[in-house]
């Protein structure tokens, strides 16, 4: 055997996620690891929950990251708040609501689906038809930020509908928090999970989730015990909730913790406005390139996520043959289409650390060179241009 060390090249990641990490993160994640009931970590635990209510923009007081990806807090979710015959409204509206449907059958639910177009929001007529078709729901459960197809729904009348109709939401929130306006309390979010590497741009491998009281009072009075002993809030409370008597429940992953720690502090340094801002602006520029190139975008203007950059590929290019190119020749990873897209559309993810104006200019300067050899029907010079011009009159 003479297997050595891993050392990954550096790419810059401008895909669905992970998104690039800030050399802040990865220095606090190679800090001394201490026990996970040390007084110390507890502290630091104390911070993390405090700065994800600000991230999350709630004071909910069952605000943490749960131990594994953004996939395990939408089980926590679900598994949470569903009983066997329950019945839940799901949107779909691209990759996600799909796996929330998987999800409620799996907790012996049953999904009664709302579909929308791949690449279009979710629309509200359609979920108000559904519940009031069915007024035994309970649940209606829906993602804000569409990673699959960079479409981005309105959150806030939609979680007013259920609540009319007497339902909570869940909310998924893996690629919105962060990078676009979420407010938690204000749109009276009820169950909300989100992912650590998307736009607050940490490692992945964190699911941070906040629960209102109207969720946790159906956690506290089920009638069945939560089918997942991990992910069950009643255990995981005696372990991340407040009052100093922490029980045992797992390790929690603490050098991945302290990383979360740092990636929060840095957005609580920038504020959370202006991440948004920041967000919306280099979206911006980077579609200023390409729309000078000549390329379009997937989804309508007004439903666009700036974090997530859906383009239709060109006629007669081959994409994947663009996407190889662009990560072997500048290290440059991008996203491809999933499903029904596949083959159709890139994904160019601009979240977090990752959304800035070298990456915007790096990336249209690539992308126009490899278009331009392989003499797709773009305009070519221009891209990089006209985005400098857009920063300088900015
Ligand atoms: C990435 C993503 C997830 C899944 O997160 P993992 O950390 O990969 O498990 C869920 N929902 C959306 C919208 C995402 O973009």
């Amino acid at each position: 055997m003479s297997i050595q060390s891993f050392h990954p090249p550096v790419r810059t990641l401008m895909g669905p996620g992970p998104s690039d990490i800030s050399p802040r993160v990865l220095e606090a994640m190679s800090r001394p690891t201490i026990g996970h009931l040390d007084p110390v970590f507890v502290d630091m635990m104390d911070e993390v929950k405090e700065l994800l209510r600000y991230a999350f923009q709630t004071r909910n007081d069952l605000t943490m990251p749960v131990s594994a990806p953004g996939s395990a807090g939408m089980e926590t979710c679900f598994v949470n708040l569903v009983q066997p015959g329950d019945t839940v409204i799901v949107c779909q509206n691209g990759v996600f609501g799909g796996r929330m449907k998987e999800n409620v059958e799996r907790c012996g639910g049953t999904a009664v689906m709302v579909h929308d177009d791949w690449g279009a929001a979710v629309d509200p007529n359609k979920v108000e038809e559904a519940l009031k078709a069915n007024p035994d729901a309970r649940v209606l459960a829906f993602v804000h930020a569409e990673t699959s197809t960079g479409a981005i729904s309105d959150a806030q009348t939609l979680s007013a509908l259920a609540h009319q109709h007497d339902c909570v939401v869940i909310i998924d929130t893996v690629t919105s928090l962060a990078g676009s306006p979420l407010m938690v309390d204000e749109w009276e979010l009820d169950a909300v999970y989100s992912g650590s590497q998307k736009c607050l741009s940490c490692t992945p491998g964190l699911s941070p989730v906040t629960f209102s009281q109207r969720a946790l009072d159906i956690v506290t009075s089920r009638k069945h015990p939560v089918q997942s002993w991990f992910m069950d809030l009643n255990l995981v409370l005696g372990y991340w909730g407040g009052g100093g008597k922490r029980a045992y429940h797992h390790t929690a992953p603490v050098n991945a913790l302290y990383g979360l720690h740092e990636a929060l502090v840095m957005l609580q340094e920038e504020g959370i406005e202006n991440s948004w801002a920041r967000h919306r602006k280099n979206h911006e520029a980077l579609r200023t390139g390409f729309e000078a190139m000549g390329l379009s975008f997937l989804v309508p203007e007004d439903q666009r996520l700036p974090q997530l950059n859906a383009i239709s590929v060109p006629d007669g290019v081959d994409e994947a043959a663009v996407r190889n190119i662009l990560l072997n020749e500048y290290n440059l990873d991008i996203g491809a289409g999933l499903g029904p897209l596949a083959g159709k559309i890139w994904r160019f993810g601009m979240m977090g650390f990752g959304s800035n104006q070298t990456n915007v200019l790096f990336c249209l300067g690539a992308l126009d060179a490899v278009l331009s050899s392989m003499k797709a029907p773009i305009t070519s010079g221009v891209a990089v241009d006209a985005a400098r011009v857009f920063y300088s009159a900015d």
